[in-house]
């Protein structure tokens, strides 16, 4: 089938589909289907926008319905009966059970909007222009959410200098030697450090896209009482690692902090439609009404799919448990195909999780081998060194074990201990 018109009409800045050239036609839970009928398994699950899944059906039988219904699709920040059911759910199911008292925001549909949002109000809420982020954090694509991101390749893309950002060690940057925050405490007291207070500090949980750092809860805490003492807001970036990712809604839950402000996207509307909230205290609610505007705040097939989503796997614990389980067969396989590599080790947290390769190629030949035997899997970290394994929340224990059985094969070949693979696509 013609492929010709994405080479001659679309523009190189594409990426995922040059490592995965299939059309991608129809999808449902773990599986994807291209064109010429071939089956993928799909452990990348939109970068973690398919917390769920592809397609789930009940969602997708939702959307069907609502539109079927003339339902209002856009409405800017209207009120709709789907924005208020998005919201009540969110309050009861999310909210209220943690004892957290946060304000929604809806900004631009996306992770940078979220993100971008979150840095103009942490500087409008303290008067201070300064943020510091974390080494090798990836927080999005617009100048914002660059200038706090630390992938160079990605900076340099801007095309001008990113300011008014400083980055600092995440955890175990040097390895355990260095203690935790030394810089960090040193110049926040010293009035001579030439360092001027930040606004905030936004940290991601885990590092989705930089290399599957994994920061310890009680590192989390230190970051967070540290930032209190000093008055300097704490932005917790869930946009990947939330949604379940890590085993509960939120990836900071364990460490026992209330941020002053959270990002949440990619998998809030459950069913891989763009959707995005800033959450704040509501003390930091200072935004005049306007001030920070936007034409789709209103997806509100995203409210429809998100709120029911809430329900079907948040509203008790049975899913969170299951989860649990998943989460240690993902970690126990991972652990014995790491033993086929020396110097091989699993990263992540939850499941947003992976392999680290001593030879910083080896990431890229697995994925590569991988989607050899039909399996979608992703690299991730400044050199591309760790195979990123993202399977949707939802996978049943077969649909899992099968992907650690190709992750395996995929291992064994790419670094020359299989020749073949023993199964191979079948010819387009
Ligand atoms: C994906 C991601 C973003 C950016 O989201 P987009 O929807 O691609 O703009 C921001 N922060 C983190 C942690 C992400 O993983």
């Amino acid at each position: 089938m013609a492929t010709d018109i994405f080479e001659t009409r679309e523009s190189q800045v594409r990426s995922y589909c040059m490592n995965w050239p299939a059309t991608f036609e129809r999808a449902s839970g773990a599986y994807q289907w291209s064109e010429d009928g071939t089956k993928y398994l799909d452990f990348f699950s939109g970068a973690g926008a398919l917390n769920y899944g592809h397609n789930h059906p009940e969602l997708r039988d939702l959307v069907v319905e609502y539109v079927a219904n003339d339902g209002v699709t856009h409405s800017m920040d209207m009120k709709t009966p789907a924005k208020r059911r998005f919201l009540e759910t969110f309050e009861r199911i999310i909210l209220e059970p943690r004892n957290l008292d946060y304000k929604v925001m809806f900004p631009g549909p996306t992770g940078t909007n979220t993100v971008e949002a979150a840095l103009k109000l942490a500087r409008k809420v303290t008067g201070r222009q300064h943020i510091l982020s974390f080494t090798n954090a990836f927080h999005g694509m617009t100048l914002g959410s660059l200038s706090v991101t630390g992938n160079s390749m990605k900076r340099k893309g801007a095309g001008i200098p990113l300011t008014n950002s400083s980055k600092i060690p995440y955890d175990d940057y040097f390895d355990g030697d260095i203690p935790d925050f030394l810089w960090l405490e040193r110049v926040l007291e010293d009035s001579g450090s030439g360092v001027d207070k930040p606004a905030a500090v936004i940290v991601e949980t885990v590092q989705g896209e930089g290399g599957l750092n994994a920061a310890r809860m009680e590192w989390l805490k230190a970051l967070h009482d540290l930032l209190k003492r000093h008055k300097i807001l704490l932005i917790v970036d869930d946009v990947q690692a939330g949604c379940g990712r890590t085993g509960k809604f939120f990836s900071f839950e364990d460490a026992g902090i209330v941020p002053d402000i959270v990002c949440v996207s990619k998998s809030i509307s459950g069913y891989g439609l763009a959707m995005a909230l800033t959450l704040f205290k509501p003390e930091l609610d200072v935004w005049e009404g306007g001030e920070h505007n936007g034409t789709f705040r209103g997806n509100n097939l995203a409210f429809v799919t998100g709120a029911r989503a809430l329900e079907l796997f948040w509203s008790d614990d049975s899913f969170q448990k299951e989860l649990a389980g998943r989460i240690d067969e993902l970690k126990q396989g991972l652990e014995k195909i790491a033993e086929h590599v020396k110097g091989a080790y699993v990263k992540g947290r939850g499941f947003l999780t992976g392999l680290h390769f001593p030879n910083p190629d080896t990431a890229g030949k697995v994925a590569a081998e991988a989607y050899k035997r039909n399996m979608l899997m992703e690299t991730s970290g400044p050199e591309d060194e760790v195979v990123k394994l993202m399977p949707p929340l939802t996978i049943d224990s077969e649909d899992l074990q099968k992907g650690l059985k190709i992750l395996e094969e995929a291992v064994l070949a790419a670094t020359g201990q299989m020749s073949e693979p023993s199964r191979l696509r079948p010819p387009h």
